[in-house]
């Protein structure tokens, strides 16, 4: 899916609460990206033990804010109960990863690598008042470039506008002409990425994939490429280079290699591969090392192609990693990759859970309130992998992704298949930072409600994603004959309030508590509170005045909400209050609603089952698109008020190696304490292996 426009890598805005999102519904094919997440109903794995551990925890999953960002700290859970060999795998890799920081801070712009270390070595030596506001301006500037990677916003592509002047600058250091240009004149880059139909998104874009060649030429030139090249199995031409044309008028590939532009900081990544590797977990793992460093040597995209089959094919090891040119979307053509690592090793808690439910799938088919006509005979449940993340970087980093899934080439995945994981450690920081956000306190109908779901909604949570991805979406079967889409437009929509379904009447079976998954009785409330606020209320503030729900995600928690809301009425099973011009839900008996869930589910296996199209408009087009305007209006000023940063991101963990006298690693410590401008000052000056220019 490279060049795919219509997704783009981030978190989208407000995403820490309104998205009930589950990740095999958002990750994209070929990609990563990232996957809006809800503080109450998400995916998040935090570890359950039979034991049931839900003190609060300490850790300080948010950090400072600044324009539009909320900084926030992810834990990389487990790490202590690594091996050595492991831990000392992870912090080779690790070192490897931050070594490419600095290529993806040129991929993004020419003068990013000079603007940053002149604007550091401000920061750094200022000696007046750092309270000052010139000063606090120019500090958020700083921070803003370090989060982008660059002087472009890392989501909107739009030029930062400094908030101090160019007299002021100018007293702190000498600035060259140049770079005084690109950092005040407006009208110089000012977009990253120009996807504007009509002009020349070559010329008209900041990023610096492309040099003196025109968008013209450059489509002749990779068009020739591809028509040349292999039909059947494409490379993924242009992938890992610059173009230009030289003086003379020729046009050619600068590759990154080591040997070629990037040089420098890709033999420190290749070095640090190469320590990494005797630690590599098996055989197949060091090929894949092999092939990486081979194609990072030579450039070539077909070792590249062999590295991506040797990397999807190892799916052993507990610890696995990505390092490349990777991401498309800083291109306007789609076609240069810039440069991104993740090092991670798989959420053992987490994967047993869903085992769990894997195993126990028939009794699940078994029981559903599904009539039987419409169930499997033979059901067999999906284990999803979830991990977690130990080092973040390139284009990963600060902002990030939460699912991955790779490789991006059309036909290794087709003929090998790709790896999808969700990143657990970093959707639990997501919401366990959205709990101080204000949004549960604001939107709850009272105390009782808000303690319900801070006590259980991150065991809920994850329950409800399992339950969605590892069993909703496989249970109950179509009648023979039916045709899978004739559902059409409102297939998806239906589907998810399938899998949604199946997980919200389970979420209060006893068997869930049986198996050692749920607490007690009491926990599955959490995720009713959650289901019904989201869907009747607060997962409009994602949508402006005036328009309709149309996301499948989004209509089918409304459709679930609005359905079992009608139809609880006469038995006052949930009732809307209004509080001060405020709205609430209040849930008066939830062993009712359960069965209206288990209604619900069976009637939208039937109409999935017998290919009902008239059915499932009508469930929809009532229940799951309309939004009364006088509510959606109170819920936006309401939202508005909590003042929530849109754009998230994440500060690294700090990783110390322990040595013996002869340098061997003893033992890895992974620590938290290290602050967002103290990191980026280290990582600029103990990773940065470019020249300020790259030509
Ligand atoms: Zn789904």
């Amino acid at each position: 899916m490279r060049g795919n426009r219509g997704q783009t890598k981030d978190s989208m805005p407000n995403n820490n609460w309104t998205e009930c999102e589950t990740i095999t519904d958002k990750i994209m094919k070929g990609k990563f990206i990232a996957i809006m997440i809800s503080s109450l109903m998400t995916m998040s794995c935090s570890n359950i033990s039979k034991e049931q551990n839900i003190e609060k925890d300490t850790f300080e999953y948010a950090n400072e804010r600044f324009a539009d960002i909320q900084m926030l700290r992810y834990k990389v859970r487990d790490f202590d109960s690594l091996t050595l060999k492991q831990k000392t795998f992870i912090y080779h890799l690790q070192e490897a990863a931050l070594y490419g920081r600095d290529i993806l801070f040129d991929q993004n712009g020419k003068y990013n690598l000079r603007i940053r270390k002149m604007l550091e070595d401000v920061y750094t030596n200022y000696n007046g008042d750092r309270d000052d506001k010139d000063f606090v301006a120019f500090e958020t500037y700083l921070k803003r470039i370090w989060f982008s990677n660059g002087i472009h916003h890392h989501y909107a592509s739009d030029k930062f506008a400094p908030g101090f002047s160019k007299e002021w600058l100018l007293k702190q250091t000498e600035c060259p002409e140049d770079l005084a240009e690109v950092i005040f004149n407006p009208n110089i880059m000012p977009k990253r990425v120009n996807l504007a139909d009509g002009e020349d998104l070559i010329k008209s874009s900041a990023c610096n994939y492309y040099e003196n060649v025109t968008q013209e030429e450059a489509e002749a030139f990779y068009n020739k490429m591809k028509e040349e090249g292999d039909q059947l199995r494409p490379m993924m031409y242009g992938m890992n280079s610059r173009l230009v044309k030289t003086p003379d008028g020729k046009i050619t590939e600068k590759k990154w290699t080591t040997e070629g532009l990037y040089g420098a900081a890709l033999k420190k990544i290749v070095e640090n591969l190469k320590q990494a590797r005797p630690y590599a977990e098996d055989e197949q793992q060091q090929k894949v090392i092999d092939l990486l460093i081979s194609y990072y040597n030579t450039g070539s995209l077909k070792t590249f192609d062999e590295y991506s089959i040797a990397w999807v094919e190892d799916t052993k090891p507990l610890v696995d990693f990505v390092n490349g040119f990777i991401e498309c979307y800083g291109d306007p053509l789609g076609l240069k990759c810039s440069w991104e690592s993740i090092v991670n090793f798989k959420d053992i808690e987490a994967t047993k859970r869903t085992e769990t439910l894997s195993a126990n799938a028939q009794w699940f088919e078994d029981n559903s309130p599904v009539a039987p006509e419409f169930k499997k005979k033979a059901v067999k449940g999906i284990t999803a992998k979830v991990i977690n993340a130990a080092i973040l970087a390139g284009d990963l980093y600060p902002s990030t992704a939460i699912g991955i899934n790779l490789p991006n080439s059309n036909w290794v995945r087709a003929e090998h298949g790709s790896k999808s994981v969700t990143i657990g450690n970093l959707t639990d920081a997501y919401n366990k930072a959205g709990k101080g956000s204000g949004m549960l306190q604001e939107f709850a109908y009272g105390p009782e409600e808000i303690e319900i779901v801070e006590k259980y909604s991150d065991i809920t949570d994850d329950l409800h994603t399992d339950l969605h991805e590892c069993l909703g979406h496989g249970s109950g079967r179509l009648l023979d004959g039916v045709d899978p889409d004739s559902l059409k437009a409102y297939g998806s929509t239906i589907e998810e309030a399938r899998a949604d379904l199946f997980a919200l009447y389970y979420l209060a079976d006893p068997k869930l508590v049986e198996l050692g998954l749920m607490p007690d009785a009491n926990a599955y409330k959490a995720s009713y509170i959650a289901q019904m606020q989201n869907g009747l209320i607060t997962q409009i503030v994602r949508i402006e005045l005036g328009n309709n729900i149309e996301e499948a995600h989004m209509r089918n928690r409304a459709l679930i909400a609005r359905w079992a809301y009608e139809h609880g009425k006469k038995d006052n099973v949930m009732e809307i209050v209004k509080r001060d011009g405020k709205t609430y839900v209040k849930i008066n008996d939830y062993e009712k609603l359960r069965g209206l869930f288990g209604q619900l589910l069976a009637e939208i296996q039937r109409v999935k089952s017998t290919g009902d199209f008239k059915g499932a408009q009508a469930l929809v087009e009532n229940y799951g698109v309309k939004i009364d305007p006088k509510l959606h209006k109170e819920v936006l000023e309401r939202y508005k008020k909590l003042n929530i940063a849109p754009y998230k991101g994440f500060i690294n963990p700090v990783y110390t190696a322990e040595r013996d006298k002869d340098g061997n690693i003893t033992d890895v410590k992974v620590s938290y304490d290290e602050s967002y401008a103290d990191q980026m000052l280290r990582y600029s000056k103990d990773y940065s292996a470019l020249p300020l220019v790259n030509e």
